[in-house]
């Protein structure tokens, strides 16, 4: 399988990892759209949020995101936790993914 993400789990593609564990790895996105822009990805490859059933994985990931922000100090001021799905949400690598992103002000509703 050639997942781009997949490939920076393994390493084979650097990036910047902010945080690792067993079951998920989070690192700095390539094009950030905000001061703060972290991509939290399960290990396990999952191509969308619909194939997730683990329940486990998924309050597991909201913790990380919830220890990053506080190690990246933008708890108190504010973040955002975005997850497209399929296409028309304007997902584009086929790994789901956990966009955490903070620094800036950010407006509703999304584009
Ligand atoms: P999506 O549009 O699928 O929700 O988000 C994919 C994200 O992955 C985008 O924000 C994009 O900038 C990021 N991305 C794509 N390729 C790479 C890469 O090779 N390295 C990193 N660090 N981020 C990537």
């Amino acid at each position: 399988m050639n997942c781009i993400f997949c490939r920076i789990i393994k390493k084979e593609i650097p990036s910047k990892i902010v945080y690792e564990d067993e079951l998920v790895l989070a690192f700095e996105d390539i094009a950030p759209q905000a001061p703060v822009h972290i991509l939290v990805i399960p290990k396990k490859h999952y191509s969308t949020l619909l194939e997730i059933e683990d329940k486990e994985l998924i309050g597991h990931i909201f913790m990380v995101i919830k220890k990053i922000a506080k190690e990246k100090g933008i708890d108190e001021r504010g973040f955002r936790v975005v997850m497209n799905c399929n296409h028309e949400a304007g997902q584009t690598v086929y790994h789901v993914h956990f966009h955490l992103l903070a620094g800036r002000q950010m407006h509703w509703p999304p584009g």
